[in-house]
């Protein structure tokens, strides 16, 4: 049996709360019925002590009274008188005292053995036995005794004495003084011996024999320790008169008191006795009971206890052996069950039988958690597949990115790298151990100190600088990125190093390629302004020839002349305006560019004041949004442009209600300034061509040149700034012209191409 096994375990915990307040109880209850039986058992033994003392008692006082009746007699107290005096009488006196006792005294107790007279100085005088007259008895404590214990007992004396021809058999002796009749002088001792078989009647048999042999006795010691009654007398192990020295006989003689217990016996038994002291003889009754009789009802009880007992552990015993081993079969089965499934086989539910308890119920609430496990599971493996497929695309995306892509931890050791790293750096994953990306990228042992990397740690936002890299020979835009959790914490960084070499070349490409198509550009410009500005003078000379021919030849020209030299000074005026107005437009980017931080709402108030004659003639309603931003310009530009928008919308107004608008929105990098009209409006097929210069719409037939929106354009965009057109506004028809100026106030620069 393995007493690892809960069943096993269960099986020894039956068995021990079973035996364990069997054997208490059954020890409480014995010691309770073994004291109870003690002290019932002593209780009896000294009932019988006392009621044998009583009987003692009873017969003593008999007996002295019947010595003393015999020492009051006249006659015999006459004789002895008569004997002393009368010495002549002697033998006459003598023979009637003895007729006397046998006749008159002995005749009267057949169990008085024999009478005896002893004078004064020891001699027996006269005797129912004759054989005994003349010996000497002052020896005897039967002669003594009554004088002794005259003063104690009143001249009473009795014992016990072994019979001389019979050692087994006792006699008791009684003695008391004879006295004179007149002066009561001691005369002389009484003595009447009797039948010791008087003791043994009144003890009788005490009680008759148990099973260990002599259940219980009575017995009666005398004080030379001498038995001289026994209840069991007829039992020829007693034996009258033996000695009997046992250390309670010895107790109770010294203490003269009485001394019940439990202790060894005379004939070497333990026994349950009492003993008590008999102070008129100097004796001891001792009652005893043999201890194993004594107890005997407790050894029944025992018995019983050990066969009910018995039979309740073999119960328990048959109960738990079968709880246990079912307890065993069903763990058993749920170890190989759990095991199976530890295996990873969640398909098969664990079977424990039919059953109905809680076990079974544990079983299908196991099956049913193994059911919903099972799902789970599935779904996790699923789960698992597409993370597994997520992590190996992810992967393969990290190693297809050809930026040097590195995860570090917030020591910066390199935990992850892609492939292009181990590429460009010629590395392989064990060369990466413990090393910071600075030992491997760049050679240094730490980053430098202002390094993307760096500034990143300190400022956990995203830094990025553009390096040129020596080691790999190459422009490198390195980023870095921090890493921190929900918490809050910084726990690592990411690192990536986009190559920008052929960008960086390209751009630099660009950059030099807008410079000389700027300058080649400035150089048309100021070919063109040349040009422009000398084709003026010979213009104005073609102009002057002209005049100066059709007045020198007035009347030769005549009307069909004056009509064609007309019509060359209106071509040549023409093309000076057209001169001009080229010229003004290329002015527009030669001027040098007054940047400041100019109020907008000054500038378009300045230009609707100075369009309030035009404004009030074409009844047009104006409104300047109230707070206009300030912004970084060229003031007089800024007036340019607003004066050409405002002037467009008052020549391109129609309709009843005639309304400007002039406003301003703000996003994150750049104000929107706008004018907005209730004008004629412009369709979408027009929306770039009426920013190129000299375009104007043909189904429109307002005075104009075609140049102001391209002046507008060239000044936004030298404000970096775009300009674009929107319309219907409202109603279908009207249109709104927009423009953004940058709120950091970036100006035109030739290298830059964003716009705001
Ligand atoms: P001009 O006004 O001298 O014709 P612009 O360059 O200022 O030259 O304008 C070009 C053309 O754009 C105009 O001829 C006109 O057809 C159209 N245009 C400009 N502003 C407006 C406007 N507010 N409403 C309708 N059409 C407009």
């Amino acid at each position: 049996m393995k007493f690892t096994k809960f069943g096993n375990k269960l099986f020894v915990f039956f068995l021990l709360i079973s035996i364990l307040p069997l054997s208490m109880a059954g020890a409480i209850v014995y010691k309770y019925v073994y004291d109870k039986t003690k002290s019932e058992v002593l209780n009896q033994l000294r009932t019988a002590v006392h009621n044998q003392n009583d009987k003692l008692h009873l017969l003593l006082t008999k007996r002295r009274f019947r010595v003393l009746d015999f020492s009051s007699d006249g006659f015999i107290r006459d004789c002895i008188d008569r004997m002393s005096s009368f010495s002549t009488e002697y033998s006459q006196i003598r023979e009637k005292l003895n007729i006397h006792l046998r006749a008159n005294k002995k005749s009267l107790d057949p169990d008085i053995l024999e009478i005896e007279i002893i004078r004064n100085n020891g001699e027996v005088i006269a005797s129912t036995s004759l054989e005994q007259i003349g010996k000497d008895k002052s020896h005897e404590d039967y002669f003594r005794g009554p004088f002794l214990s005259q003063e104690q007992q009143g001249s009473y004396f009795a014992d016990a004495l072994k019979m001389e021809e019979n050692g087994d058999e006792f006699q008791l002796v009684f003695s008391g003084i004879l006295k004179d009749k007149i002066l009561h002088r001691p005369l002389g001792v009484l003595v009447t011996k009797v039948r010791g078989s008087v003791l043994q009647s009144i003890i009788g048999v005490y009680e008759k024999e148990g099973s260990g042999g002599h259940s219980g006795e009575i017995y009666i010691v005398n004080s030379c320790k001498l038995m001289i009654a026994n209840s069991n007398s007829a039992d020829k192990t007693v034996g009258l008169g033996r000695i009997i020295d046992t250390k309670h006989v010895r107790d109770v003689l010294t203490s003269k008191g009485e001394v019940f217990g439990v202790y060894e016996n005379y004939r070497g038994v333990r026994v349950l006795g009492s003993a008590m002291y008999v102070p008129e003889t100097n004796w001891v009754i001792l009652s005893e009971k043999n201890i194993k009789d004594a107890f005997l009802p407790l050894k029944r009880i025992k018995h019983i206890f050990l066969i009910s007992g018995g039979g309740a552990v073999l119960l328990v015993f048959i109960f738990a052996f079968i709880i246990s081993g079912n307890i065993n079969t069903i763990l058993e089965k749920l170890i190989s069950g759990t095991r199976r499934i530890a295996d990873g086989d969640l398909e098969h539910p664990l079977t424990i039988g039919e059953r109905k308890d809680e076990i079974q119920e544990l079983c299908e609430s196991f099956n049913l958690m193994m059911k919903e496990l099972s799902e789970s599971n599935k779904k996790n493996k699923l789960l698992f597949s597409q993370v597994k497929k997520g992590r190996d695309e992810w992967q393969k995306t990290f190693d297809a990115i050809t930026d040097i892509i590195t995860v570090h931890d917030k020591d910066l050791h390199i935990v992850r790298a892609n492939g292009a790293f181990y590429e460009k750096l010629n590395l392989n994953v064990e060369q990466l151990s413990d090393k910071q990306f600075c030992e491997l990228f760049r050679g240094i042992d730490r980053p430098w100190q202002n390094s993307p990397l760096v500034r990143s740690i300190k400022s956990l936002q995203p830094e990025s600088e553009e390096v040129e890299d020596p080691n790999l020979g190459g422009i490198f835009l390195v980023s870095a990125y921090p890493l921190i959790d929900e918490r809050g914490d910084f726990y690592g960084i990411v690192h990536l190093a986009k190559d920008i070499t052929s960008q960086k070349n390209a751009e630099r490409q660009l950059v030099k390629k807008a410079k000389e198509l700027a300058t080649a550009n400035r150089e048309l410009e100021d070919f063109v302004y040349i040009v422009s500005h000398d084709l003026k003078e010979p213009l104005f000379a073609i102009e002057g020839y002209a005049t100066k021919i059709s007045m020198d030849n007035k009347d030769a020209i005549g009307e069909k002349g004056k009509y064609r030299i007309e019509r060359i000074r209106a071509n040549i005026k023409k093309m000076s305006q057209k001169i001009h107005e080229i010229m003004e437009v290329l002015k527009v980017g030669r001027v040098t560019y007054n940047f400041k931080n100019n109020n907008v709402g000054d500038i378009v108030n300045n230009v609707v004041d100075s369009l309030e004659s035009r404004i009030k003639a074409g009844k047009i309603h104006v409104s300047v949004q109230e707070e206009l931003p300030v912004v970084m310009c060229d003031s007089e530009r800024l007036k340019d442009v607003f004066s050409n928008l405002i002037t467009n919308a008052i020549k391109f107004m129609n309709g009843e209600a005639k309304r400007i608008r002039i406003g301003s929105d703000k996003d994150e990098d750049c104000y929107t300034l706008f004018v907005e009209d209730t004008g004629i409006g412009i369709r979408e097929e027009y929306y770039e061509q009426i920013f190129k210069i000299f375009r104007r719409l043909d189904d429109v037939e307002v005075e104009g040149t075609g140049v102001g929106l391209a002046i507008v354009k060239k000044i936004v965009e030298l404000h970096n700034g775009k300009v674009w057109v929107e319309s219907p506004v409202s109603d279908g028809k009207g249109s709104r012209f927009c423009f953004t100026i940058p709120i950091k106030g970036e100006h035109f620069d030739e290298n830059k191409d964003s716009t705001c």
